[in-house]
């Protein structure tokens, strides 16, 4: 094939698929990894694809999101997901793998592959040729000044400082209300009231619930003089910390929010923000946190109306370099001001293996054969409109059901309901593949 030429800018999860992709269809691909001459934070090896933390690539079952994107991902022809099974380990419903032998066998397929250029360094300016980066949240500090440069301060950030995401259904609507602060503006929040012993219990459990520590790495970065971007990234227990009333007079205040159905103010009150325009998931508004998963599932459950609260993604506060991408992005994942550069993966506001695995699947097909944004109803879809929908505090997200329009009223049992969204989305995309296939 003729001049069908790439360049792509990291060799981690969504840098190796995308050069599988593009290299088995035929196209020459220039790979750069800076690894091992110059090493992230977290890597600790030579290979390609390494996976840094958990070697879990989450559940297989397709009545959960994970599982559901994995389905979604093997009909659209994922590589690194195939090498995945080949070198899983048992682990139940989960997909886990060594994670040695995964990462070597991906560096195995791409450096014997011909048509693969593996080129060991760090990239520190913009190739002028098309381009992928896909350099994910450690992103050298030489590569993210560039990008810097090129897109503005504001449209690239350093930390998740992430808040707790709870599904809309999983509410307890005889408590929470919706009201805004002294009715200014549409109702779009929730309130959830606590009285005086609600309150100093729910601070308590913040104040004594176990927490991560921040890595070593991350502490560096926070008091690197080059990035001074840490902002309102305080979890909220260090907020309760810092005095038993101090979220009560801060992102907790009652003013303004008096219970309609009491006509009194609440003792202090955490509102609930919509995720989406179909109201199906809502974030703690102010409850980033560091505090570990089973300890939010359990203290965030404390909140009046949030009992039995299904939490869709937990609160975190990590390093993780990525770009405003509904801003700044074409609807191809190219940059709006430098079209011939392209972002995937972790960086492009995806987050989790698999989901960095799916960016670099699509954005290579969108590249190579222009694949429109699967429907709405599938994960993967989800995910896509995530990336390219303008919100006011855009934050990668991993899969997960909040993205799917829901059934209204239809289902009360909620394995049943997974289960509906799931076989609803592995229809819609057998449908939009076949289609697709059908026109080209
Ligand atoms: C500490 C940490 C723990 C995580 N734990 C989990 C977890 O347990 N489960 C989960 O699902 N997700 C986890 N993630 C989130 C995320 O899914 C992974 O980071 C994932 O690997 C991101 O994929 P990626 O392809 O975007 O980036 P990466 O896989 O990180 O790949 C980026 C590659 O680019 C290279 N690179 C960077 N800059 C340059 C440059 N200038 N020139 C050349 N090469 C460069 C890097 O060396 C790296 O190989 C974690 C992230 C971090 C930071």
């Amino acid at each position: 094939m003729k001049n069908n030429k790439i360049t792509i800018i990291g060799a981690g999860l969504a840098g190796s698929e995308a050069a599988l992709q593009f290299a088995d269809a035929g196209w020459e691909v220039k790979l750069f990894e800076m690894r091992p001459r110059v090493q992230t934070e977290a890597h600790t090896t030579p290979y390609f694809a390494e996976i840094v933390c958990s070697n879990s690539f989450k559940s297989t079952l397709e009545d959960t999101a994970s599982g559901l994107l994995k389905a979604e991902m093997k009909m659209l022809g994922a590589k690194l997901l195939d090498i995945a099974v080949e070198n899983a380990v048992p682990a139940g419903n989960a997909l886990a793998v060594d994670r040695d032998a995964f990462a070597e066998s991906v560096t195995l397929r791409i450096k014997t592959h011909q048509n693969i250029e593996v080129i060991n360094e760090e990239v520190a300016s913009l190739p002028s040729g098309k381009t992928i980066i896909a350099t994910g949240p450690l992103t050298s500090h030489g590569l993210t000044k560039a990008l810097l440069n090129l897109i503005g301060e504001q449209q690239l950030y350093f930390f998740d400082a992430i808040a707790p995401i709870v599904s809309a259904d999983s509410l307890n609507r005889d408590i929470v209300f919706s009201k805004t602060r002294y009715d200014k503006g549409d109702a779009d929040y929730l309130n959830c009231p606590f009285s005086e012993e609600e309150y100093y219990r729910f601070v308590n459990a913040l104040n004594e619930g176990e927490k991560h520590t921040a890595h070593e790495f991350e502490n560096d970065f926070f008091h690197n003089p080059d990035f001074h971007f840490y902002e309102n990234c305080t979890p909220i227990e260090e907020l309760a910390r810092r005095g038993e009333d101090t979220l009560r007079f801060g992102v907790m205040r009652p003013v303004g929010l008096e219970d309609p159905r009491t006509g009194k103010r609440p003792y202090g009150v955490l509102q609930l923000r919509a995720e989406n325009r179909e109201f199906t998931a809502y974030n703690l508004v102010g409850c980033q946190t560091m505090l570990r998963y089973p300890e939010q599932k359990r203290i965030f459950r404390l909140i009046p109306g949030l009992e039995n609260a299904e939490i869709l993604r937990y609160g975190s506060i990590h390093r993780n370099t990525y770009l405003n991408s509904p801003a700044i992005l074409n609807e191809d994942f190219s940059l709006k001001n430098a079209n011939h550069i392209h972002i995937a993966g972790q960086l492009s506001g995806v987050e989790g293996y698999v989901e960095s695995i799916l960016s670099g699947l699509i954005v290579s097909r969108v590249i190579m054969d222009k694949l429109p944004m699967p429907p709405a109803t599938t994960i993967t879809g989800g995910l896509w409109r995530h990336l390219l929908t303008p919100s006011e505090n855009f934050q990668p997200q991993n899969a997960n059901f909040g993205f799917i329009p829901s059934f209204p009223g239809k289902f009360k049992n909620k394995m049943l309901k997974k289960k509906a969204y799931s076989e609803r989305a592995l229809e819609d995309m057998q449908t939009f593949i076949s289609n697709f296939k059908g026109q080209n």
